[in-house]
């Protein structure tokens, strides 16, 4: 997970135990289990522990969200296309479907362009390079489209890794719809 999505996790988690407080080395160790799995991964995690009907009496345990050993690995399925994978490979898998959905709904949006099974098989099955490169385009076309800020620093951020975002950049977007966009795509990056 991003530092972001980490962020945005915590908070769904806190909304449910509004009383319940993590001390600062607690929450740097919830912090450090998170950025090793996915904002899926985790999502699904907590899911099953909200099943439960008491959920709200027992604050959900870290030992749920620490990554098991990738030694250990085990056959899982897709959440999106029911194939099977290994526990290695899922996570890049399910992260392409989120990117791939993501680019169908704002062609649909708009350009009224529907994708099809053929070119949705296309870009799952593209290479993590050419995808990535593909998926900036993309990006580049939608800000062209709806010009928004965090797509910007988005593709800023892709082009210059590591690199500070420049100042013009840095001020947090408050609007609520760019914010839903940001989150679709921080999934997927
Ligand atoms: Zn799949």
């Amino acid at each position: 997970m991003t530092e972001e999505e980490i962020k945005r996790f915590m908070t769904i988690i806190k909304k449910d135990y509004p009383n319940s407080k993590l001390t600062s080395e607690e929450l740097e160790e919830w912090k450090d289990a998170l950025s090793k799995i996915s904002f899926t991964e985790a999502s699904i995690k907590y899911y099953d522990h909200r099943n439960n009907a008491n959920f709200r009496d027992k604050f959900p345990s870290i030992k749920l969200f620490i990554k098991t050993s990738s030694n250990i690995n085990y056959l899982t399925n897709c959440i999106w296309c029911g194939k099977q994978f290994s526990s290695a490979e899922i996570r890049s898998h399910e992260e392409r479907h989120s990117s791939v959905n993501y680019i169908v709904k704002k062609y649909k949006e708009h350009w009224n362009i529907e994708i099809d099974k053929s070119k949705y098989d296309e870009l799952m099955n593209m290479n993590q390079e050419e995808f990535d490169a593909r998926y900036d385009d993309f990006l580049e076309k939608l800000n062209n489209k709806c010009p928004s800020k965090i797509i910007q620093k988005i593709l800023y951020l892709n082009a210059n890794p590591g690199k500070e975002l420049p100042m013009e950049l840095y001020e947090e977007d408050k609007d609520e719809k760019t914010k839903k966009v940001f989150y679709g795509i921080t999934n997927n990056i």
